[in-house]
């Protein structure tokens, strides 16, 4: 059954979405706009401004003043988390509409985005008001000659890193703004965020909700536009202090050398291609299903999906076909239907990019156990797939697809597998099923990865980091790690 549409919703994407600058919305200073698209139908949804250089100069120039001005700086560490807390109550408030906000642009089903990224986001919020009250520094011991008359007193002071350059995907619009945007704000810093062009409604729902929980203006800047034209000027800007990017490995290295102007600070939560190992002492039913849902939530579109599947020999094909079959019966339909299960991706453009992996894999010889190709010929739909008979150096089995495809591969012995799933460009994530417990650890020890699921995948937690090794990315999401993102430590010695 269709979800009705919400009259908030629909008012919303009416009329063409400004940009966020010190806490008032102005068009884009071209006066251009971009149009934004559902992902299920392939119709126009929305019309956002089209921000460029200039957009970001104005915005950097708010959160600069915001950053130096008087209001956000002596705020007290208890009001800046009661205004972040004040934020996660009016997400829950708006939970509806934002999810159908963000289904519409995304293409996820309304039911996922209800229970997952939307209170996911408050839950992040809240966790991070937390921790505004403790920020803490240390006091030092220092072993320098000291005399009667010079001693010394040195503590730590840890300090907001400035205004900060917030660039995120589509895949996770909210949540990535979410995981971006509440340590920089406990932390005290200031921020321009870009969303990603694909998908940037319910990041702008979000501004607006920031400016109603009452943060003072420019603390929150928000600049709808294009990678090149909007992404790029805000990593490059020389008044930037840190630049935080969400995306591909690909413009992660753009970031970087746009970054190296000021030597701003850098942190990267880029590409995955995770392996996801099943033993055969393993809780086999469990461990299949789970493998389904670790490739196929969210269409595959996560950096930590676990899109290699690595059995052992002996029940790999138990496994395999069991993936299969979950696969065969997920329902494909618009996010906004009632039943669907698994919704469109998110772009023409991610549509013909997953399209082409899956020809490549069946020119190199890959087989499909499940799905193969695109699904209707209305809207951006894959079937979910399976393919076995892959090899090592196949672009299916090295390439993250960011699509609803799986890779699954047999395996003889603990020491082959460590090294086969390190075989990667990438380390984000990995999950490990079995019941040996031992076996667990040591391999867990032995994967190269921000993240080692084991007997579970995709569990998430606000307190939990999150982050890649190798080319992966720099630096850790979530948790008290986060907030290490945001701070700079300041060494203060005193003699007395
Ligand atoms: P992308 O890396 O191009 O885009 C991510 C963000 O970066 C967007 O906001 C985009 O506007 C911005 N951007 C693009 N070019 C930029 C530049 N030169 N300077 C500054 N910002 C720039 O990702 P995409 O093209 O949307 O997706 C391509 C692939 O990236 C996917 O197929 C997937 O493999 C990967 N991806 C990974 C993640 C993740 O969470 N790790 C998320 C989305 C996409």
């Amino acid at each position: 059954m269709q979800v009705e549409v919400l009259k908030e919703v629909q008012s919303f994407t009416e009329e063409p979405k400004k940009i966020l600058i010190n806490n008032e919305w102005v068009a884009s200073a071209s006066g251009e706009t971009l149009p934004v698209y559902n992902p299920a139908t392939g119709a126009e949804l929305a019309k956002v401004a089209a921000g460029n250089k200039e957009d970001i100069d104005a915005a950097v120039q708010a959160a600069r003043k915001a950053f130096e001005g008087n209001e956000w700086h002596s705020m007290t560490p208890s009001n800046r988390g009661k205004l972040i807390w004040r934020l996660a109550d009016l997400i829950d408030e708006n939970l509806d509409e934002l999810a159908q906000l963000e289904s519409l642009d995304n293409g996820k089903p309304y039911n996922v985005a209800k229970v997952a990224d939307v209170p996911l986001a408050a839950d992040l919020f809240r966790y991070m008001a937390g921790w505004a009250t403790k920020i803490e520094g240390s006091t030092i011991p220092i072993s320098t000659p000291k005399s009667a008359k010079a001693q010394h007193f040195v503590y730590t002071l840890r300090e907001p890193v400035g205004v900060v350059g917030q660039i995120i995907p589509w895949n996770f619009p909210l949540l990535m703004a979410a995981w971006k945007l509440g340590p920089a704000l406990a932390a005290g810093c200031t921020v321009v965020l870009k969303p990603a062009e694909q998908t940037p409604l319910s990041a702008l729902r979000l501004g607006e909700l920031i400016v109603e929980a009452g943060f003072p203006a420019g603390v929150v800047n928000i600049v709808t536009g294009y990678g090149e034209a909007a992404g790029a000027p805000l990593a490059a800007h020389p008044d930037v202090d840190k630049v935080a990017f969400t995306g591909s490995t690909e413009v992660g290295k753009l970031i970087l050398d746009a970054a190296k102007g000021n030597l701003k600070k850098v942190s990267l939560e880029l590409g995955g291609k995770s392996p996801n190992i099943v033993f055969k002492d393993a809780n086999l039913k469990y461990a299949t299903s789970a493998a389904a849902n670790a490739i196929f939530f969210n269409h595959g579109q996560c950096c930590c999906a676990g899109s290699r599947l690595y059995v052992e020999r002996e029940v790999f094909d138990q496994v395999a076909e069991g993936v299969a079959g979950r696969a065969k019966k997920i329902r494909l339909g618009a996010g906004m239907e009632g039943d669907t299960q698994m919704g469109p991706l998110v772009s023409d453009e991610q549509l013909r990019r997953v399209c082409s992996y899956l020809e490549s894999g069946a020119s190199q010889g890959a087989q499909a156990l499940a799905g193969g190709k695109r699904h209707g010929e209305q809207g951006y739909f894959v079937e979910p797939t399976v393919l076995v008979n892959t090899k090592p150096d196949m672009k299916v089995v090295q390439e993250e697809i960011f699509g609803p495809v799986v890779t699954a591969m047999p395996f003889d012995d603990i020491e082959e597998i460590a090294s086969v799933a390190n075989d990667t460009i990438y380390g984000l994530a990995a999950g490990i099923w079995t019941q040996d417990i031992s076996k667990a650890h040591r391999l867990a020890a032995r994967i190269k990865a921000g993240t080692v699921w084991v007997n579970c995948y995709n569990v998430f937690d606000a307190a939990m980091p999150f982050g890649g090794y190798k080319q992966s990315g720099w630096g850790r999401e979530m948790g008290e790690e986060a907030l290490k993102l945001y701070t700079e430590v300041k060494s203060v010695c005193v003699q007395i």
